[in-house]
């Protein structure tokens, strides 16, 4: 039977908007080497805007149009802050055909007859040369923490957009508490590197960035034989991370998937909500040793 501490323990939790999804998850909690963390939406606040738009060989409100065609029947954050962008300034946005999301690159559909993409730069590059002039800029974007996506038509290159989602308030002084809790903290992303660390910098955390999702799973992987991890995430593409850790996190917004899957869920949208979990599990573990 489970000791009356943790059940107690568990509902002072849910009070605190800690869910606890049972006593196994409470006593690993605590006892975890490393944390992982998903960037957008478990970091970030996951309202990732458009705040820059470059053109190459078209106009930006062009670019605007085109990038929102392809991105309109996407739920990626990043694909939602574009078309928010288009319909914001008014844009009647064309129709798409043939849609694809391809899972930690990008997506491409056909729109007023043109093979449009919307990727990542390391993407882009595989499927065009970029000039000196188009990298130069994504390289700016992504210094100061902003995520960079090229519109492609075809192997054409026509413009840029750079988006910034804001750090979560309270994600730099938790991180803090965590690494003073004696846990090792790292930050997981799709996202290009200059990007991840430029944000990592600020938030005081290690990054590996460029991760496929077979990536991520590697690494977790590799954390779980190497004293136990934690992850952190919001989305339906981190699920399977949730579900290969030692206990697995959902950030109270995120979607179900994500709250399903997870041993623990923070209903309060705090990253302070991890850090108050480990405590938890440490003090209750502790009263019954
Ligand atoms: P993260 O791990 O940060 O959640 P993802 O794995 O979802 O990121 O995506 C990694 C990268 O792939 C993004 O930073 C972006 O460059 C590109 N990407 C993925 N999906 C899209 C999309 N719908 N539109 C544009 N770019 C995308
Ligand atoms: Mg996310």
């Amino acid at each position: 039977s489970v000791p009356a501490s943790i059940t107690s323990a568990i509902s002072a939790g849910t009070r605190r908007g800690l869910l606890i999804k049972g006593g196994g998850a409470l006593e690993t909690i605590g006892s975890v080497r490393t944390i992982a963390f998903d960037k957008t939406g478990t970091l970030t606040a996951g309202r990732p805007r458009v705040t820059d738009i470059v053109g190459d060989q078209v106009g930006r409100a062009e670019v605007l149009r085109l990038a929102a065609a392809v991105e309109s029947g996407s739920s990626h954050p990043l694909a939602k802050a574009i078309t928010a962008a288009a319909q914001q300034e008014g844009m009647t946005i064309p129709a798409a055909q043939g849609a694809q999301a391809l899972p930690g690159k990008g997506a491409s559909a056909t729109v007023e007859g043109r093979a449009l993409s919307v990727s990542s730069p390391r993407h882009a590059a595989e499927l065009a040369p970029l000039s000196p002039a188009l990298l130069s800029t994504i390289t700016a974007f992504e210094e100061q923490g902003r995520t960079a996506v090229v519109l492609l038509d075809g192997a054409t290159p026509l413009g840029v957009l750079a988006i910034r989602d804001e750090p979560r308030p309270d994600a730099r002084a938790a991180l803090a508490r965590l690494k003073d809790l004696g846990i090792q903290t790292v930050m997981l992303t799709g996202d290009n590197t200059r990007t991840g660390q430029a944000i990592g910098r600020d938030l005081g955390l290690d990054v590996q960035a460029e991760l496929l999702p077979e990536d991520k799973l590697r690494l977790i992987a590799s954390y779980k034989a190497q004293g136990g991890v934690a992850m952190v995430g919001d989305g339906i593409n981190d699920a399977p991370a949730l579900a290969q850790s030692d206990v697995g996190i959902a950030m109270g917004g995120g979607t179900d998937v994500a709250l399903e899957t997870a041993d623990a869920a923070l209903l309060r949208e705090r990253v302070s909500g991890v850090a108050d979990l480990v405590a938890l599990s440490r003090a209750t573990m502790g009263n019954i040793k």
